[in-house]
């Protein structure tokens, strides 16, 4: 397909794909599938090569939010049943962290549900951070507490974070019709900010709320113009109890195309699968490590995983390889021009939303050098107004709330964590 070598030779080159040829990503057919994540597993190994970096989620603080973002367990009037609890303690999440860091995990991911941090709350995670860095030596730790303040990213960054993350999460355009509490330009400058303060920017998506294939396009150009190291992409884990419960929207194979597009637009990114891999991607996992170079393992903030002996397996088995700790995680061009090595997820995984996969879950751009120019710095083309289509829709095998669970382990409980 002529589609596909120009996209394999843009990837290579670090070179911004035209609107039109990411938005064909995602119209593509079933049976050229395979041939799809084929063309985007030649980028992934280009710049990553068969190595899968692993993170580890520790939720600080669960439930109780103020904020109202629509896919979120955590948020204001949830009626969701997970864990909720206030801040732990900073030997508690060295433990948790502990846990995951021994599972194979070179990433901790911090993360604390709220609007944002006050400057205690930002004492408390400096703390954290320390323990976790004084007990495990070369760990990466990333944060992910939301709206930042001035000199609070600074102050993270000399507490000793690497990075930090806030996710971009759906359209400018569409962003009102998931969260009334606060904006999207709140989000942009809070990856702004981590960015001018040394953080390595960890910056992502949700699919899966009813959004269509534009507005998809339109988050991964935003987040290739803000030029992250690490995107994470978030598959919407509906939750019962929250407003968009209903939204059962993903296939396997329409995951695997949204992840081939984020690696072409963003190719040489940590591209990380976060909230949702086991619910939206099933049995169909192994395939999407051709295409993401980055998992969370084990569990997510408010939602279980697959066991992290499983996640193991699976890497192994799909011809994969875990990163070490000594690895580098990012090509060498973006090491040198940025601050460290990518980031996390809020949701299910990761905050930046925190919708699971939060921190990096929940899941950039100048994809490529932080320095600017080059193709990398060449400006997305703007979003187009009458390329927007209708919310995507396909068939899909239905609710699979059989999948869901709410962490009841790890963090917060007496339960030993799943890593
Ligand atoms: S995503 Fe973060 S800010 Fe939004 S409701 Fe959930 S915990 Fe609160």
């Amino acid at each position: 397909m002529d589609l596909l070598n120009t996209l394999v030779d843009k990837g290579l080159r670090r070179e911004l794909p035209t609107r039109e040829e990411a938005l064909a990503v995602l119209a593509t057919s079933d049976d050229d599938l395979l041939d799809v994540v084929a063309a985007a597993g030649k980028v992934r190994r280009h710049w990553f090569g068969r190595r899968v970096k692993l993170n580890y989620l520790v939720n600080l603080k669960s439930g109780l939010c103020p904020e109202d973002c629509s896919y979120c367990s955590q948020r204001l009037g949830s009626q969701a049943g997970i864990l909720k609890y206030t801040w732990l303690k900073p030997d508690e999440a060295s433990e948790a962290a502990a846990a995951g860091l021994a599972g194979g995990a070179k990433r901790v991911c911090l993360v604390a549900s709220g609007r944002g941090p006050t400057d205690r709350d930002v004492d408390r995670v400096s703390d954290t951070i320390k323990a976790i860095k004084e007990q495990n030596e070369g760990v990466e730790v990333c944060a992910c507490l939301g709206l930042l303040s001035d000199g609070q990213a600074e102050r993270l960054r000399a507490a000793g974070a690497d990075a930090y993350n806030h996710n971009l999460n759906t359209s400018e355009s569409t962003y009102g019709e998931i969260t009334t509490t606060h904006t999207y330009a709140d989000r942009v400058d809070t990856v702004q900010r981590a960015h001018a303060a040394g953080l390595s920017a960890c910056s992502g998506l949700i699919a899966g709320m009813g959004e269509s294939d534009a507005d998809l396009v339109d988050v991964v150009y935003s987040l290739r113009e803000l030029d992250p190291d690490s995107v994470p992409v978030n598959f919407l884990i509906p939750f019962e109890g929250t407003p968009l419960a209903k939204e059962w929207n993903l296939t396997p194979q329409r995951c695997l195309r949204i992840l081939a597009m984020v690696r072409f637009v963003c190719p040489d990114v940590e591209v990380r699968i976060a909230g949702g891999r086991e619910v939206h991607l099933r049995t169909m996992q192994p395939l999407a490590l051709h295409l993401a170079n980055s998992v969370f393992l084990g569990d997510y903030l408010t939602s279980e995983g697959q066991a992290g002996k499983a996640d193991l397996e699976m890497i192994a088995d799909a011809g994969f390889e875990v990163e070490g700790a000594g690895e580098v995680t990012l090509p060498e061009h973006r090491v040198t021009a940025g601050a460290g090595g990518g980031c996390g997820s809020h949701e299910g995984a990761g905050c930046g939303s925190h919708a699971e996969g939060g921190c990096g879950s929940a899941a950039g751009a100048g994809c490529g050098s932080h320095a600017g120019g080059g193709v990398c710095g060449t400006a997305p083309e703007p979003a187009v107004a009458e390329q927007r289509t209708e919310p995507h829709t396909e068939p899909h095998t239905g609710p699979r709330t059989d999948l869901v669970a709410v962490r009841r382990r790890g963090a917060g409980t007496d339960l030993a964590p799943n890593a």
